[in-house]
């Protein structure tokens, strides 16, 4: 018999248990300080990567966790329930850079690319430009192919953890004239003569987390800087995007559950007409939708990392998992900071920061259009 998806095994338990508790000890005591500054503490780099969580997938002959994608889901998951904005920071170097590494990286590029980024080094994944987001293919940068290998021009825009990383991967075009077909994946180290990193965004959310422009300015490129083969960037991206879209749906996720923990411990202490809020039976019917809501995008996110474990189709589930939780992590932000009254929407309680870096799942890796539209087409 197959267990409740949302049991968690021994690994899966302990995994949890140490990054809640590691969350708890060295994030919170920075989060709201990092938001406010914009500003990841450098500080705390090298313990996610002294535990082993910037390398989930990487198998251990390159340093990594050797673990599965469904590990990487509950890391993300846990992280966020304190601080989204460290969330998405390892969900982008993990389903994201790694995974696209690992599965199309030559044995030159995993013995070059795998030990940096299991043990040192952040990665980023640029696809978006200023004119394509949603309609990402018709991106405009430039790999113009020349004797000994290609010279890029153009620039990527909302790129995160670009202030942090050292490696990087960009997309661009062989030829705009094949359209999908010209589509490249390139790995870019930071110090590539021609490439530097533009404007830094003043978000709305996830503030502590860099989103940053790079800049193409000839930068020469040999063969082996390639991922997989000319012209497969199109099908790169949208593999990629589609595991790590269960990603934020994990980021969403913890969020949800991290709103709604602060609102539930306040509901008990905050009192009125003499007694705790959470005595109010329309309070706990509140408490209570909210939990209903977590639980369904639970088993959203862990059937669509399950699938994907088990190497079944997982597409349209993702895309449902990314689509229902972050609406779900939206509305139990905005509720949860409802239930701390006046003080829900000051600085001195993490409500309004969980509600404002709600608003990003439903916009990167696919708008929630753009997960409608997958799902549409796999119905
Ligand atoms: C904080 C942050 C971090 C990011 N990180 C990265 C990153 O690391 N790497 C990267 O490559 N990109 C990144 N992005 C970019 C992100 O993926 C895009 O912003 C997103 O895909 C939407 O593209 P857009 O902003 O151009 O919006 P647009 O595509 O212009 O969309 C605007 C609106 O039009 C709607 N729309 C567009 N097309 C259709 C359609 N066919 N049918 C119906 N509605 C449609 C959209 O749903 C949306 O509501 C990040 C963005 C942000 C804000």
């Amino acid at each position: 018999m197959s267990s409740p998806l949302t049991v968690l095994n021994d690994e899966e338990q302990a995994l949890s248990e140490l990054v809640a508790k590691f969350a708890k000890a060295e994030i919170e005591p920075l989060r709201m300080t990092m938001d406010e500054e914009q500003q990841m503490d450098p500080d705390l780099l090298p313990k996610l990567f002294s535990l082993g969580l910037m390398g989930i997938e990487i198998p251990a002959e390159y340093g990594g966790s050797g673990s599965n994608f469904f590990n990487s889901i509950i890391v993300i998951e846990e992280l966020s329930k304190v601080d989204a904005a460290v969330g998405v920071l390892v969900d982008v170097q993990n389903t994201v850079v790694n995974s696209c590494i690992i599965r199309y990286g030559t044995a030159e590029q995993k013995a070059k690319y795998l030990p940096w980024l299991a043990t040192e080094k952040v990665g980023s994944y640029a696809l978006s430009e200023a004119d394509s987001g949603s309609d990402a293919f018709a991106l405009k940068c430039r790999a113009m192919p020349v004797a000994d290998g290609f010279v890029l021009n153009g620039a990527k825009l909302w790129i995160t953890n670009a202030q942090q990383a050292e490696v990087f991967i960009v997309f661009a075009t062989v030829d705009p004239k094949a359209g999908h077909k010209g589509i490249t994946a390139f790995l870019i180290d930071r110090d590539s003569s021609g490439f530097s990193i533009g404007k830094k965004e003043n978000k709305l959310g996830i503030r502590a987390s860099s989103t940053c422009e790079l800049c193409l300015d000839d930068v020469k490129l040999g063969h082996d800087q390639v991922l997989g083969t000319v012209g497969k960037g199109y099908k790169i991206a949208i593999e990629t995007l589609n595991e790590g879209r269960i990603g934020i749906a994990a980021q969403m996720l913890g969020l949800a559950e991290g709103a709604m923990a602060a609102a539930l411990a306040y509901s008990k202490e905050r009192q009125q007409f003499g007694r705790p809020i959470f005595n109010f039976q329309a309070v706990q019917f509140l408490l209570a939708e909210m939990a209903s809501r977590i639980e369904a995008a639970r088993l959203l996110t862990y059937n669509a990392a399950r699938l994907k474990d088990q190497g079944l189709p997982f597409i349209k589930e993702a895309a449902m998992a990314k689509y229902f939780t972050s609406q779900v992590a939206e509305w139990v932000a905005s509720e949860s900071l409802e239930l701390f009254g006046g003080y829900g929407f000051s600085k001195d309680y993490p409500a309004e920061k969980f509600y404002r870096d709600a608003k990003i799942g439903k916009i990167y890796e696919g708008t929630s259009f753009m997960q409608l539209q997958t799902i549409a087409k796999l119905l």
